[in-house]
Parts: C-alpha cells; structure tokens; sequence
C-alpha cells in the first residue's frame, strides 16, 4: 500500500502546498481521502483522474470537499463522455452541501456522476466497509461539523488519517498498531484548547499512545513556524516525526 500526500496545508491552500488530499494505491485500486481547495489539480501529478475508485470526505470544510465541484466537472463533461459514477463517502449531507457549491438543485444533484454514501454509520456514528481491496473504518472526532477520522488497512498494514479533530480517545482508539499516522497538527503549544484541532505535540502524544511506527505531520497551517511543529510533534510522540509535504510518498511495509 502506498500513501502519496497531495495536499497537505491546513485550514488554506498554502504556496507549496493544496489543502487536504491524500491519495492511497494498492495494486490497481485508487482511492482519494478529502479533495481541499487546489488538490485537484496537483492530483493530477499522480494519477489519471480516470482511475480512482472512490473519494471519502472526512467532513464537509471547504479545506477538505471543495474540490469535488471540480471532480464533477472533470466526470460530467470528460470528452470521452460522462464517466461511470463512483462512490463518494462523507457526512450525512453531503449530497446535498455539494449540489448547493455548484448551484444544482437537491435532486437530482450529482447523482449519476457521484454515488453519495454515508462515511459513518448513517447517524453519526462508527463504520467499517470494503473498497476494493482496502478495508475501511471510520470513527466520529471532535469538530465543530460532523468530522471523521479514516483508517485504511490493505495487505497487512494500516494507515489512519485524523482529518481534523480536538484530542479525543477515538483517534488513538483507531490508531493502534497502524504503521502510519497522518494527523493533524493544526496548532503549536499554547493553542488548541478550543475543541477544534490538535496541537503538534497532542498529535504526538496520540500517535505515541496508539503505538503508532512513524507518525506523520500534516494538516500545517501555511503561518505557522513548520521547525516548531516538528520539535513540538517529536517532543510529543518521543521520536522523529515526518512533516508532510505535497509530493510526499510513503510505501506502507518498507520504512
Ligand atoms: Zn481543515
Ligand atoms: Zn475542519
């Protein structure tokens, strides 16, 4: 399994970097976990858009969707003519959040393009569901919008993703025994005490206390100093971290 980092600015796309997307291979399945402001574009870089399988939202801040209005023109209008759809997993309104950033009614929406399911259990809760190779479980964090964090295990290794989340036992819940972590680390010390994101150092104490192997950074919000991150996060998880950056990849089994 291979986990390519695409966008990874927090909050707004920064100068080197889209916001939140990451893209995850295994064998020939292709999915994309969030489509930030300006990812569609750098995903490009990485894959054919025609080869994704599936696209899972973590929550609905534009840093995280937006970019599906843009997936949907590429599937609606592609010159080869309307693509099959493809599963779109998110929060229980994202149907219709989307049709309304694209000015469409409700109904029909993006249906035909998109194949709208819940990320969750339907009501806010867990989830476990195949894609493909990839097992996937879901578990709700603490946001101020129904937010999920997104565990991704294929042929013997895992990889969980925080989206965005104030520290919560459910992430760390997720996170045993995975072989990456991508969290977020929104804030610096003396932040984050708002139930809305995580510090560096948080990320790193969650990541430490699921016994996580390399833990990865992301979610970096373009203001802030990225060397205090880092020495926070390490201070934190009690080893090196990794800080994302777009371009990033990591092959899951061989660090
Ligand atoms: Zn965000
Ligand atoms: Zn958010």
């Amino acid at each position: 399994m291979q986990v390519t980092v695409v966008g990874c600015a927090g909050s707004f796309p920064g100068a080197d970097s889209p916001a939140s997307c990451y893209l995850i291979e295994h064998d020939d399945a292709a999915i994309v976990l969030d489509l930030g402001n300006g990812s569609l574009g750098v995903l490009q870089q990485h894959i054919d858009l025609t080869r994704i399988d599936a696209v899972l939202l973590s929550h609905l801040h534009v840093d995280h969707c937006i970019d599906l209005t843009s997936f949907y023109v590429f599937r609606r209008y592609h010159p080869t003519g309307v693509l099959p759809a493809i599963p779109v997993f998110g929060p229980t309104d994202t149907a219709q959040r989307m049709a309304a950033a694209y000015g469409l009614d409700a109904d029909p929406g993006m249906a035909g393009i998109f194949d709208f399911r819940a990320i969750g259990d339907g009501q806010g809760g867990p989830a476990r569901f195949e894609i493909g190779p990839f097992v996937i479980t879901t578990t709700p964090v603490v946001h101020p919008v129904e937010a999920y964090a997104i565990r991704v295990d294929a042929a013997g290794h895992a990889l969980v993703y925080s989206g965005d989340t104030a520290p919560t036992p459910a992430l760390t819940d997720l996170a045993r025994g995975a072989d990456v972590a991508l969290f977020e680390a929104s804030y610096l010390d003396g932040m984050g005490n708002d139930g809305v994101h995580l510090t560096a150092r948080q990320a790193g104490e969650h990541a430490a206390a699921a016994g996580v192997d390399h833990l990865v950074l992301t979610h970096l919000v373009a203001w802030h100093d990225r060397a205090a991150s880092a020495r926070e996060g390490s201070a934190g998880f009690g080893r090196d971290v990794t800080l994302a950056t777009s371009g990033l990849t990591l092959t899951l089994g061989s660090h």
